[in-house]
């Protein structure tokens, strides 16, 4: 059978770390969120994070070189998954043409790239709200939140249009409860 190969897209607060935790459950799925991947170099105190601390916490993208890297390796070493939820991944150009160098190379492209729709204000409170508990530098103020959003628009939204040429675009409404949203991605699946 082929790889469920997603893309879970949106940006910053649409809710991707949260859907992700449900698709993986349904559909046995590896998850893979650069973000995550970050903090954990953050925490280890390593080379990378210490270097990728400073971008992240003005809300600032890290270099394309270093997220393309810490994927291949994830991939490369979970050759037997059922297949990937990227979350947080790709973010421009360069690492969606990246992942689909990586991907096509085993013949297991991404089938679907899961866009969660969400107005800018509806973020904006959902990451002050987080940053109350999350501990994060970049939920704790309003301007490196704008400046997430920002990022967002300039750099990565533009690859819905990477998506759609493709055929693998789908945009969900990502307002809502958390279950219907799950059953919005879910159909969407199919
Ligand atoms: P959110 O989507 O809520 O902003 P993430 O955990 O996905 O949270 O990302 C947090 C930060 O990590 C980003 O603002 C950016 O600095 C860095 N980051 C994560 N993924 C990438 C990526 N693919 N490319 C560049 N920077 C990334």
């Amino acid at each position: 059978m082929s790889k469920l190969n997603i893309v879970l897209f949106g940006p910053p607060g649409a809710g991707k770390g949260t859907q992700s935790a449900f698709l993986i459950q349904r559909y046995g799925l590896v998850h893979l969120s650069t973000g995550d991947l970050l903090r954990g170099e953050i925490k280890e105190e390593t080379e990378l994070g210490i270097a990728a601390k400073e971008l992240m916490d003005r809300g600032d993208l890290v270099p394309d070189h270093i997220v393309i890297g810490m994927i291949r390796n994830k991939i490369e070493a979970h050759l037997d998954a059922q297949g990937f939820i990227f979350d947080g991944f790709p973010r421009t150009q360069a690492q969606a043409e990246a992942l689909d160098e990586m991907l096509n190379a085993k013949s297991e492209p991404i089938v679907a790239m899961l866009a969660l729709e969400v107005p800018e204000e509806e973020l904006v409170k959902r990451l002050l709200g987080r940053g109350e508990t999350s501990g994060r530098t970049d939920d704790s103020n309003e301007s490196i939140i704008r400046n997430r959003i920002r990022e967002y628009e300039k750099k990565t939204a533009p690859l819905r249009g990477y998506y759609q040429a493709q055929g693998k675009f789908k945009g969900i409404d990502g307002v809502g409860s958390l279950a219907d949203i799950t059953d919005r991605l879910v159909k969407a699946i199919g």
